[in-house]
């Protein structure tokens, strides 16, 4: 799990720093991330998928900071600033012993090889995927509500299970998602579909606030009350933000307007339970 925490910790600290950046947002931000360990044909495939708010606390606290409309943060910059640390961090790792390499992977465990395959890693440009907006909170607890409890494949996307033979739909996404169907034995359809089964006691979930590094943690996917107080102070900001744009707004636009005003967050803890077993 040591590389499933560092992806965490590595995109974390990564928007968290940009978007303090001066060049950048200027801000202070918080962000929800969660864990996913495979691709489409069941592979290993371990990413992070992060929810930001489209802004942040001014880095005084005294103010919200929203971002521009179509615009939050450089995904160059993003890819690079991921790049560094978390090949840094992926070295110090190494270094302290808390890296495990097997099977094909077992040469890395010579300093010299691994240093190769860390400039290897450098020499490539990496990419961060930034989706559009969601457009509000209720689209961002949609989006969690189908991340939460999900596994590595749904039951319909299995055709068949015979002559100990596996068929399953996948998209592939190098053929511009052409829908296909992968056959496996059984033997090696059970294998991808373990590697994806966590460690009792991990998370696949993490929250993540510049106000209180102590939840920082993938560990644990709860805001921790001394974040609260960092969270109420956001809603006051929003909720000065939102009246200052409704007052800007014209009648006739404020009466068609359903656009939902339920708080962004709120001070309650925010747990998120592993899928079931
Ligand atoms: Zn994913």
């Amino acid at each position: 799990m040591a590389l499933s925490y560092l992806l965490f910790r590595a995109s974390a600290a990564t928007m968290l720093e940009v978007a303090r950046d001066p060049k950048h947002l200027v801000a202070d931000i918080g962000l929800l991330s969660m864990l996913h360990t495979w691709g489409q044909n069941l592979q290993h495939h371990p990413h992070v998928h992060c929810v930001v708010p489209a802004g942040g606390l001014s880095l005084d606290g005294s103010r919200w900071v929203a971002a521009a409309s179509r615009f939050f943060l450089p995904v160059r910059v993003l890819s690079r600033v991921f790049r560094g640390k978390f090949t840094a961090e992926l070295k110090q790792l190494m270094v302290q012993d808390k890296l495990q390499v097997h099977g094909s992977l077992k040469e890395l465990a010579a300093p010299e090889r691994f240093q190769r395959f860390l400039r290897q890693l450098f020499s490539k440009d990496w990419v961060v995927y930034a989706k559009p907006p969601f457009g509000g909170a209720e689209h961002v607890l949609n989006y969690l509500a189908r991340y939460t409890h999900r596994v590595a494949i749904s039951n319909h996307r299995l055709v068949s299970f015979k002559d100990d033979s596996v068929s399953f739909r996948w998209k592939d996404y190098a053929a511009g998602s052409k829908q296909k169907v992968k056959t496996v034995s059984a033997n090696e359809f059970l294998r991808r579909f373990l590697i994806h089964v966590l460690p009792k006691g991990a998370s696949f979930a993490s929250v993540t606030s510049a106000f209180s590094p102590t939840v920082n943690r993938p560990y644990r996917c709860c805001v921790a009350a001394s974040c609260s107080r960092a969270l109420r102070h956001h809603n006051s900001l929003l909720q000065q933000l939102r009246s200052s744009v409704r007052s800007a707004q014209s009648p006739a636009r404020r009466r068609t307007d359903h656009q939902p005003s339920a708080p962004l967050c709120t001070d309650q803890h925010l747990t998120v339970h592993a899928p079931p077993r």
